[in-house]
């Protein structure tokens, strides 16, 4: 725990100073540390004598700094005063053997502390100032450097206590908590968020803490950030930070404007939470819900193709059939394209069933199907009907081409030899060309037509359909 916190208010503007006051500040609370944990009188009478080692230096390059700045000469004595009577004070102080009683040590705390704000926000800020106007400062009464007023001192003590109790709360929360200035620029970081990236408290103010911030997401999470300072509405936003150990997990923030009683903005404080395990179970989910869409979708389109296919065969079933016949019988009609129907029967199959069994009759079934698909195109429809009935469509194609290729089907399969059965295996078929307006039921009734003249004129040929 800290005793003196720094803020931004503190600087002076003048970088080599303000790195000394800092300094200060840092043994300051070196020094009450030892004190307040009761360390060993040694330790504190040693830190208390670099404390004056290191203002004697410090006062040595701000005086040297202040001769050259167009201040006051009343004025700069009485600085060079102040500096004397703080290392006269502080030696009185070191050489107190009381110094570890609870009382003493509170009044040098006490002390150190006004004077470090005195000395600072009074005779240091002059200088800053007279350097920066080139003009001679504005003189004050020579009281002032090293005292502050009561109601100074009362407020400083509320605030003190204010800054002390909020560091406290957001030093114990487990939320990564930042607060920047109105122009956005962080001034404090609870150790939340320093445990969280990984860097010393006292140094999280002079980290870029955008280097922790997920390169895909800065842009966005600067662009919120500048419409907040903008519109100064409360804002959430999601984004990833890099940890210790160099990972980003998904932070979710919730930033608000820091307004006072007299309506003035005065910054933004954020909290934020990590939420990467809600988001990788995000994730998840998304990802099964996404492979079960997929799945289903797979099965589904496996389940439509089973409810379009002769489960013996594997060609397309009498479902398919109709759904493609229908399809294309419209699409021939609108386009006035020509379309054939060969509708083949195996001859005397039930012998086969009867000499062979059944099985032998499947077999033949597979093997009729496999030859009649070969050599069909990739618009060309094969379907089992039913029984030892096929029927193929073929668009774009006139009735005489069509009566080639059911010729060529049909020699192939007498030619085909199938070992369990020892005898030709022949089939016959009858073949339509599609009429104007008529129906794709009307065509396959012509094609049947056909397909009984070619069973009564003697089997193992092919008959077209003849006009009535
Ligand atoms: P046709 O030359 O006049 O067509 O004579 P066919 O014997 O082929 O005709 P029919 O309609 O009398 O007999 C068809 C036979 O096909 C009867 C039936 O047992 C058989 N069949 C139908 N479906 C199947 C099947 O899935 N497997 C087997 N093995 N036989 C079937
Ligand atoms: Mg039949
Ligand atoms: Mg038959």
């Amino acid at each position: 725990m800290q005793f003196f916190y720094w803020n931004n208010g503190f600087e002076i503007g003048i970088p080599e100073i303000d790195v000394q006051h800092r300094g200060l500040v840092d043994l300051i609370n070196a020094l009450a540390a030892v004190i307040v944990e009761g360390g060993a009188l040694p330790d504190a009478q040693a830190l208390l004598g670099r404390l004056m080692e290191y203002a004697e230096v410090h006062f040595g390059g701000e005086e040297r700094l202040m001769d050259t700045c167009p201040l006051d000469e009343e004025e700069k004595i009485r600085h060079r005063e102040a500096h004397r009577r703080f290392v006269e004070k502080a030696q009185e102080i070191l050489l107190r053997p009381d110094l570890m009683h609870t009382e003493v040590a509170e009044q040098v705390l006490e002390f150190l502390t006004t004077w470090l704000i005195s000395h600072i926000l009074h005779s240091d800020m002059k200088i800053a100032q007279a350097i920066a106007h080139k003009e001679p400062g504005i003189t004050g009464d020579s009281q002032r450097f090293f005292e502050i007023s009561p109601v100074e001192r009362l407020l400083l003590g509320a605030l003190t206590e204010t800054e002390r109790r909020f560091r406290l709360i957001a030093d114990n929360a487990s939320v990564l908590i930042w607060v920047s200035d109105a122009t956005g620029k962080r001034g404090f970081f609870n150790r939340a968020w320093c445990d969280f990236v990984g860097v010393k408290e006292e140094l999280a103010h002079k980290v870029d803490w955008t280097e922790f911030v997920h390169p895909d997401d800065r842009t966005a999470y600067q662009a919120k950030i500048s419409a907040l300072l903008i519109d100064l509405q409360p804002v959430e936003t999601e984004y990833r930070l890099r940890n210790s150990n160099g990972s980003y997990h998904w932070l979710l923030e919730r930033i608000r404007p820091r307004i006072d009683f007299n309506n003035v903005f005065l910054g933004l404080v954020s909290a934020a939470t990590d939420i990467s395990n809600i988001k990788q179970a995000e994730v998840l989910i998304n990802q099964s819900s996404f492979d079960l869409e997929k799945q289903i979708a797979e099965r589904t389109e496996q389940l439509e193709l089973l409810m379009l296919m002769d489960p013996l065969t594997g060609v397309g079933n009498r479902r398919q059939l109709s759904r493609r016949l229908n399809e294309e019988v419209i699409r021939a009609h609108r386009y006035q394209r020509p379309l054939t129907v060969v509708f083949f029967d195996i001859d005397h199959f039930k012998r086969v069933n009867d000499t062979y069994g059944h099985a032998i009759g499947d077999v033949a079934l597979v093997r009729v199907a496999e030859s009649l698909g070969t050599g069909l195109r990739d618009c060309d429809l094969l379907c089992r009907f039913g029984g030892e009935e096929f029927i193929i469509v073929l668009p774009e194609t006139r009735i005489d081409n069509a009566y080639i290729v059911a010729e060529r089907m049909r020699e192939d399969i007498a030619r085909m030899s199938i070992p369990e059965i020892p005898g030709a295996i022949t089939i016959s078929a009858g073949l339509a060309e599609l009429m104007m307006d008529e129906s794709d039921e009307q065509l396959v009734v012509r094609c049947d037509k056909a397909l009984y003249r070619a069973k009564e004129t003697g089997r193992n040929r092919c008959c077209m359909d003849e006009p009535e």
